[in-house]
């Protein structure tokens, strides 16, 4: 008779192998026994469940230490697909992957801000139809949905509480998608999301304590620590762009004053230009005229090109992103933080910035230097980051 004990005991052993394989690759028998301190029959035990599942491939024999040559494990990416969606206020990104998160297919979709609930719903109904009918053949078929959303989320239940920009409220939306499609759904916010992304394929990948900054029309933090997503008691901890760094300034749509995302998100940039405008400003760029079809992208293309209000626009968001990055790193003392989001493709224009605020005046990093960079995902972070969410559930739990 077997307990529920050695049960639970045989679950963690197999993910451990499995997520050794899938770390290191190229591995055998004996070199995840002796990095994982298993026995070797254990081992060699969970591997072959592992094979007929079809999450793990026998890749031959590999190099022999003397004695028989071992035969080389590697994870089984084609076993099935997943859908990683990154439902922002103006576009849906959807993607699908293998199981190591490599992108197979993908598609970006523009929506109109204010556009209806019901009409994106419907939308993302469509691409997830599209994005299963360009799935390949696989042993396990899609494994499982993953979403990114721009708001506040019970992620156990997969209900929208909140998304302000997008003016939805108390949503179900994984029910709603797993009633039309019978493939199980992870809803999160995006920043979590984005921060789960860069732990498992990202910038994050070796590093065990760090933020995401999620910096687009509002600002968002996802926060890994000791490896782990730190979600707070009921999932909602990370509200960072609402942290107050102006106690005189006006209303933010939360409530509070001078939050961090009024400063230092796309709406700011934008904010910052029209001001520049209305005082006059000109370069060969941008002006009034054009001002209404600019977005951020355009913004950074100009400023590369040599536009004097794009660049000041960018430094001066930047420098409003690195006074919430100073809190950061006094609060947390992690060993990385990374920008992501659309402001993110600015790269040094707004790194540099970030970084001369935190050298002059963080106190933790005058004597713990934390590395500070832009998403490696770039703008799939969000998308790879939801297939994350379904990988890291399945990779925790191989046996459901
Ligand atoms: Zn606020």
């Amino acid at each position: 008779m077997i307990t529920a004990d050695q049960l639970l005991v045989k679950q963690i052993n197999k993910s451990i192998v499995l997520n050794t394989i899938r770390k290191k690759g190229n591995i055998s028998r004996a070199e995840i026994a002796s990095i994982t301190g298993l026995n070797k029959s254990t081992v060699s035990f969970l591997v072959d469940e592992l094979i007929n599942e079809g999450f793990v491939k026998e890749e031959g024999p590999g190099e022999s230490r003397g004695g028989r040559k071992p035969i080389i494990l590697n994870i089984n990416e084609k076993a099935g697909c997943i859908i990683g969606i990154d439902l922002d206020v103006n576009y849906i990104l959807i993607v699908l992957t293998d199981l190591m998160a490599n992108v197979i297919w993908e598609k970006k979709m523009d929506i109109e801000i204010g556009e209806s609930q019901q009409t994106i719903i419907e939308r993302l109904i469509e691409l997830i139809d599209e994005a299963i009918s360009n799935a390949p053949e696989t042993v396990k078929g899609i494994l499982g949905i993953g979403i990114g959303v721009p708001g506040i989320v019970d992620y156990k239940k997969g209900i929208i509480l909140l998304a302000p920009n997008l003016k939805w409220e108390n949503v179900p939306l994984k029910q709603i998608i797993e009633d039309r499609f019978k493939i199980k759904v992870k809803i999160d916010n995006e920043a979590n999301v984005g921060a789960i992304g860069e732990k498992w394929f990202g910038e994050g990948s070796k590093y065990n304590n760090f933020v995401y900054v999620s910096a687009g029309i509002g600002v968002g933090t996802g926060i890994i620590i000791n490896g782990e997503l730190y979600r707070g008691t009921m999932g909602l901890a990370g509200e960072m762009g609402h942290m107050t760094i102006d106690i005189h300034d006006h209303q933010c749509r939360c409530g509070n004053t001078g939050c961090w995302e009024n400063y230092a998100s796309e709406k700011a940039l934008f904010e910052y230009i029209e001001n520049q405008l209305i005082n006059d400003a000109k370069d060969g760029y941008i002006n009034k005229e054009n001002f209404d079809s600019l977005t951020t992208l355009k913004v950074i293309d100009y400023a590369q090109r040599g536009s004097l209000i794009a660049k000041k626009a960018l430094k001066e968001v930047g420098k409003n992103l690195g006074v919430g990055v100073v809190n950061i790193i006094n609060t947390f003392n992690p060993e990385l933080v990374i920008i992501g989001n659309t402001l993110s493709l600015a790269k040094e224009l707004i790194l540099d910035e970030i970084l001369k605020e935190v050298e002059t005046k963080s106190l933790v990093y005058r004597y713990s230097k934390t590395k500070i960079t832009t998403s490696k995902l770039e703008l799939q972070a969000g998308a790879i980051g939801a297939v994350s969410l379904v990988i890291s559930e399945l990779f925790a739990y191989p046996d459901i």
